[in-house]
């Protein structure tokens, strides 16, 4: 027999409910923000992903399913949505024709990584991005919907962590601060981090072995005036309407941030953000774009799951509708057909059973009421209508079935 591959998971009810409820609520809220739906496709080309998240991340270094097609092109499955979110946008002239956007998407996403709880080889993430507007109001209010996603989805214990990481003016100073501060640290750093010290210094703070080490002991970053300003006001916007704490720490795993970060975090260890995100002012014309500011974020749909705890939906009531003999079949499906149409959900057809097998399938599926049909029902226009928990049963003419049954669930 075939298995299913490592990492990767077959998702069943009541778990897959959880997956549909978080996207439920995620869209409400998304709709009141004015952000709109935009789907993306699974592979793009794997130049997007190199050139975006970063060729010095561990997405694109480690975790990324690359592979040449058939005509000889280089893709890859997305790793995550943010570049394919800006490709569409440039590619789409969004620029000329209306360059401020808010986008939402919500999708699988792919990672070649070592699957452990709450870290998964194809996860969910629900992001969204908010494109052209570089003013602090705008970070605050991604982090603030976020939030509301996150409430009414049920999830509580978690923390909101921001930071900034200023922009190509301060930033340059801070990362040569760091090189000298983590050079001391050398021969006591792990393997990638000997690599990270180099290539993007800023990443050993955020690494799951050495960073927590520096914790209180990394050099304070010194934001221009500018970045300074921006990070107060986002700060000041943001008081009273959410807890959040600011953590120096706080780098964020990707190449494109600037200015804003942030994390919210549930519980401690390597799989505590449910999610992240952060400004990308420079990635737009990274990408080949005019300059254009832009912030967003991405959640990890099972990690929000794993931080509230999974809820198991309470089940909705069925019927369940039983034919005795080969002669009541027809009537039996085409009332099957009719409750369902009424809105109500109806199991059965499972008429190559005899009654008893019949009755244990409608057990199976916790069906709260049997419909039944025999020859003697059939003859008199009724049908036997059975409380399953009871056992209490009665006639009820074909043409008051669908009404009674409607009341009992
Ligand atoms: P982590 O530090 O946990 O590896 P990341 O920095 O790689 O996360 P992002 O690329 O910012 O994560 O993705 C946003 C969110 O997606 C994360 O906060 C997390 O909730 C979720 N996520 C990332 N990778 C995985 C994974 N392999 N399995 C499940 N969820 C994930
Ligand atoms: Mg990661």
């Amino acid at each position: 027999m075939t298995k299913l591959v490592r990492g990767f998971r077959d998702i069943f009810e009541p778990q897959s409910k959880n997956f549909t409820q978080l996207e439920n609520c995620a869209r409400d809220v998304f709709a009141v923000y004015g952000f709109s739906e935009l789907r993306l496709p699974t592979v793009e080309l794997k130049e997007l992903f190199v050139k975006s998240t970063g060729e010095t991340t561990d997405i694109v270094q480690k975790e990324m399913y690359a592979f040449e097609d058939a005509g000889h092109r280089q893709l890859a499955i997305r790793p995550e949505g943010t570049p394919g979110v800006v490709r569409a946008y440039l590619e789409n002239n969004f620029v000329q024709n209306a360059p401020v956007q808010k986008f939402y998407y919500i999708g699988n996403m792919f990672r070649a990584e070592r699957p452990q709880a709450g870290r998964y080889r194809e996860f969910e993430q629900i992001g969204a991005e908010y494109i052209g507007n570089s003013a602090p109001a705008a970070d605050a209010e991604v982090i603030l919907m976020l939030k509301e996603i996150v409430a009414r989805f049920g999830a509580k214990n978690y923390s909101v962590k921001i930071n900034s990481l200023g922009c190509d003016k301060c930033r340059p100073l801070y990362r040569q601060k760091l090189i000298d501060f983590l050079k001391q640290e050398k021969d006591t750093l792990c393997e990638n981090c000997q690599v990270r010290l180099e290539k993007n210094p800023l990443r050993v703070l955020d690494c799951k072995i050495d960073g927590p080490r520096f914790i209180g002991r990394v050099p304070q970053f010194e934001l221009c005036p500018e970045c300074q300003a921006h990070f107060d006001e986002v700060q000041r916007l943001l008081k009273g309407k959410i807890d959040f704490v600011v953590d120096p720490m706080l780098v964020r795993g990707l190449d494109y941030y600037s200015r804003t970060v942030f994390e919210f975090q549930a519980g401690d260890g390597s799989q505590n953000a449910i999610a992240a995100g952060g400004r990308y002012d420079s990635l737009i014309k990274n990408m080949g774009g005019p300059a254009t500011p832009a912030i967003g974020w991405a959640m990890g749909a099972e990690r929000v799951m794993l931080a509230r705890g999974e809820s198991t939906p309470e089940p909705v009531k069925s019927v369940y509708v039983v034919s005795m003999d080969k002669s009541c079949n027809e009537t039996a499906f085409n009332l099957m057909q009719q409750l369902r149409q009424a809105g109500i959900r109806t199991e059965g057809g499972l008429f190559d059973k005899n009654i008893k097998g019949q009755m244990k399938q409608a057990d199976r599926c916790c069906a709260a009421h049997a419909v039944i049909l025999g020859t003697d029902e059939l003859a008199a226009g009724e049908v036997t209508l059975k409380n399953l928990q009871t056992g209490e049963q009665h006639r009820v003419s074909l043409e008051q079935v669908e009404n009674e049954v409607k009341q009992l669930v």
